[in-house]
């Protein structure tokens, strides 16, 4: 395979090699194209560490392939690393940046909106910060919500993010034609009409034992509904299956913990932290049997959306509960292929879709970063 000027000129048995051409041995090893990761964010994105370290932070996504990323929750330096990225002046992924997030509480890199103005003052400013998308979370009065949609279709921005289900909710979000991340609010969308109780199974609210009650009253013939509805108002999804399923569906000894890969990247103070943390939750209380079904049912979406012509794209949430970068996306690959999906559909997850779903702010230029040939056997 012949790459010129970082763009597949030639795929084939008899290219000619230009004499200039960088030779690279591929023999025992797979080509895959790279990777997008629509769901991360930084250690360095907090206070404990430095800024200093995300260069590096970026380095260990590219060496796993992912070579396009979109910050989820936003910081003035992710502006700075997504312009350094863009002139090739770092070893780094194609960069998109989430605005800071849009939250009714105060959580950390956000904006707290609890008023019309505030939200739409808050859209304002991150399009003037040059944000890539205005991002969304929790605790957001609906009206607070519609304002902050109002503003970014003025703003031309578009809107990504939760979906929670004791605020705004899944259909005031498929109304406003969000790109709804997680399936946050879905399952709570599958409630059987006389379910006696709506506990949420997403968001914040997955923490409380007590709400996966819910998993009961689940009416699974409601999944096929529910896919149609998303693909009409906005086709693009971004399940982050594999931090669901490996977070809280399936059991995580401390053994297993250390036993992964990229267990041994992370600071001593982070491995810490959640391994305690992963003992104490109250997730643990969860019987198995619940956690199971909640990802099947999980999976029956994914595929229905997928089915129903929905745009699945792959994001990790890395590197929470220590699911690093490029090795999370690997393992959502592993997931949405679980769920159903073909290889193919998979792979179109972690490239062309969520590229096209980018595609009107895509400022790489082929031309600028790279000027020579490569040759891949
Ligand atoms: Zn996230």
């Amino acid at each position: 395979m012949l790459v010129t000027d970082g763009l597949i000129v030639e795929i084939g048995k008899k290219v000619r090699i230009p004499n200039d051409s960088q030779v690279i041995d591929g023999r025992g090893k797979y080509l895959i194209p790279g990777l997008v990761d629509m769901h991360v964010h930084l250690l360095s994105d907090g206070d404990e560490y430095p800024d200093t370290i995300a260069e590096d932070e970026l380095k260990v996504m590219v060496a796993n392939g992912v070579t396009t990323i979109r910050f989820m929750i936003g910081t003035p330096e992710q502006l700075v690393l997504r312009e350094r990225s863009g002139k090739a002046h770092i070893v780094a992924p194609v960069i998109y940046a989430a605005s800071p997030h849009l939250t009714g509480k105060e959580q950390g890199n956000d904006f707290v909106v609890t008023t019309a103005e505030e939200a739409r003052e808050a859209v304002r400013i991150s399009k003037t910060l040059g944000f890539d998308f205005i991002k969304i979370t929790t605790f957001i009065d609906a009206q607070v919500y519609e304002a902050a949609i109002d503003e970014a279709a003025k703003q031309n921005i578009p809107v990504v993010g939760h979906a929670d289900s004791r605020f705004v909710g899944v259909e005031r979000a498929l109304m406003a034609k969000q790109q709804i991340e997680h399936l946050d609010g879905y399952l709570e969308m599958l409630l059987s009409d006389d379910a006696p109780m709506k506990g949420s199974i997403s968001d914040l609210y997955v923490y409380n034992p007590e709400n996966w009650k819910s998993l009961d009253y689940i009416d699974e013939s409601k999944i096929p509904e529910l896919a149609r509805k998303t693909v009409a108002a906005n086709p693009f999804v971004d399940p982050t299956q594999h931090f669901m399923k490996n977070t809280f569906a399936l059991p995580r000894s401390e053994a297993s913990i250390r036993n992964q890969p990229d267990f041994k990247f992370y600071p001593k103070a982070v491995q810490d932290f959640y391994i305690g943390y992963l003992k104490k939750t109250k997730i643990n209380d969860v019987p198995l049997s619940q956690r199971k079904k909640w990802l099947d049912i999980r999976n029956k979406l994914i595929k229905a959306i997928y089915d129903a012509g929905g745009k699945i794209m792959s994001g990790s949430d890395t590197p929470e509960f220590l699911w690093l970068y490029g090795y999370s996306l690997h393992r959502e690959l592993k997931a949405l292929s679980d769920a159903g999906l073909s290889n193919y559909a998979v792979l179109e997850a972690a490239t062309k879709i969520p590229l096209f779903f980018s595609a009107l702010l895509i400022r790489w230029e082929p031309s600028k970063r790279a000027n020579k040939r490569i040759w891949f056997y």
